[in-house]
């Protein structure tokens, strides 16, 4: 029997996953919504991506549009309290934008690996592909310029699917 998660079947569901996009910390929210602590870890880890990431039912689509809105705003808000610490010179202020726009962008990352399945974008950070990757910029360490040439369009070509 596979375990019913007291959080997507929760009546306050939409609040909880808006408290988890806003960073609320998970005990705070299981003392709120009167869940377990563990429950609500194991729902923004397994469930809330793929949530906001489906799209079965016009009021879901809205919801999940509705989530990722906020985890943009968050993050250009966490980015935005950055850049003005760093100007001027507020460094725990930073730290603390830092921590917050990481989180967010994690999330995103989460959410848009839920919903950009293409293989071409997995193979890269596969086994596979990093032993690959590892054996022939080593094959190409007696040629250290055509091993250059190869370390560079891996950058590029890395670079251009991460972004
Ligand atoms: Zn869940």
């Amino acid at each position: 029997m596979p375990r019913v998660c007291t959080i997507c079947t929760h009546p306050d569901r939409e609040a909880i996953d808006a408290a988890l996009v806003a960073g609320d910390g998970f005990a705070s929210i299981a003392r709120e919504y009167a869940v377990s602590q563990d429950a609500v870890a194991r729902h923004r880890a397994g469930h809330l991506p793929e949530r906001m990431a489906r799209t079965p039912k016009a009021a879901e689509v809205a919801h999940a549009d509705d989530l990722l809105g906020q985890v943009r705003a968050l993050r250009s808000k966490a980015m935005s309290i950055l850049l003005a610490a760093e100007r001027q010179g507020d460094l725990r202020t930073a730290l603390a934008g830092i921590r917050e726009a990481r989180a967010c962008l994690e999330l995103l990352l989460e959410v848009e690996g839920e919903i950009d399945r293409r293989p071409v974008v997995n193979v890269l950070v596969a086994p596979e592909w990093l032993a690959v990757r590892a054996e022939l910029l080593d094959v190409l360490r007696g040629y250290p310029d055509a091993r250059q040439a190869v370390a560079a369009r891996l950058v590029a070509l890395e670079g251009a699917r991460a972004g």
